[in-house]
């Protein structure tokens, strides 16, 4: 009715990840004689990782952010939309990672910019939860962080920590596999879980994670029942004798990320995906995880360091997306 009067867009980019270029084609493509005010570019610097970036873009008065980076950019800026409950943004994804995990798990197309850009200005809006992780660090300082997709405890994470950055932006989920093999060998974990009011259980494990949206790497769901936007998160656990097979997994997820086509190697992936189980009835909106001694934790692929506890809460429908 008004031309797109008022309207805003920000583009978020991890720079030398994504052409500039190709994005302002996209943008003039799609939004052509909408008269939106000027766009907004705040690149990524090791520094300032994408969270200080979307709040300047909300106080310029920003309406549709879009991100052009991995999984760590599109975290941090989820997180700090969360954190200064700034609801009357839109966000929208062009995938420029190696994972990629958030946008595939909105099925957005991976390798198209001028598509990821029109829908991330003008689709569908759609609601997702995020996860809140509350966490005691080691020497007793606490942090709240936001996640959308998955967090892990444990072995998991201890690779992320120990795969260097680097290593890990070049060559994606191959670098993890490398990162873990250096972490070795490992210790199981002992770990006392909650689910909202339901009795503690103690768990022996090499990675517990928390999951807020099914996990597709390959196209292969880790978790089958998990949602974006059910206001819950589901747990699953890696046991010990799975071990081997969760390396294994780790590996062939690498390989076919990097290499074959995902739908070709989808079956032989599911007999690994297998020997992950996601625990019955722990389902829930709170969840609380008291490890024996202090473990790894990694958020969305983000290496957050180790702690002693850590609860996971559920926060419904805090980020609009546009699809
Ligand atoms: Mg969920």
């Amino acid at each position: 009715m008004h031309g797109g009067k008022g309207k805003r867009a920000a583009i978020i980019y991890f720079p030398g990840r994504v052409s500039r270029v190709k994005i302002e084609a996209a943008l003039d493509s799609a939004l052509g004689t909408l008269s939106w005010e000027p766009t907004l570019w705040f690149a990524t610097t090791p520094e300032e990782t994408g969270g200080l970036q979307a709040l300047r873009a909300v106080a310029q008065n920003a309406t549709h952010i879009l991100v052009a980076g991995g999984d760590g950019t599109v975290r941090e800026v989820l997180d700090a939309l969360a954190r200064e409950e700034i609801t009357n943004v839109t966000v929208g994804i062009i995938p420029s990672g190696t994972g990629n995990v958030l946008a595939r798990n909105l099925k957005l197309e991976l390798n198209n910019v001028s598509t990821a850009v029109k829908r991330g200005l003008l689709g569908n809006r759609y609601q997702i939860d995020l996860g809140l992780a509350k966490v005691i660090y080691p020497n007793g300082d606490r942090a709240e962080l936001y996640f959308s997709v998955m967090a892990g405890l444990g072995l998991d994470a201890k690779i992320m920590q120990n795969t260097s950055k680097r290593l890990k932006k070049a060559i994606g989920w191959v670098a993890y596999i490398d990162g873990g093999l250096r972490a070795l060998p490992t210790l199981f974990e002992k770990m006392l879980v909650t689910v909202d009011s339901k009795e503690p259980r103690k768990l022996k494990l090499v990675s517990l994670l928390i999951g807020n949206a099914g996990w597709l790497p390959g196209n292969i769901s880790l978790m089958p029942d998990a949602k974006l936007d059910d206001g819950l998160l589901d747990v699953a656990a890696v046991g010990p004798r799975r071990f081997w097979n969760w390396i294994d997994f780790w590996g062939r997820v690498a390989f076919a990320n990097e290499n074959i086509r995902p739908n070709r190697i989808g079956r032989q992936l599911m007999d690994a995906t297998a020997n992950v189980k996601t625990l019955e009835n722990l389902t829930g909106a709170k969840i609380r995880v008291m490890p024996e001694r202090e473990v790894h934790l990694q958020l969305d692929g983000d290496a957050i360091g180790l702690v002693t506890e850590a609860q996971f809460e559920v926060v419904p429908k805090a980020i609009t997306f546009r699809l």
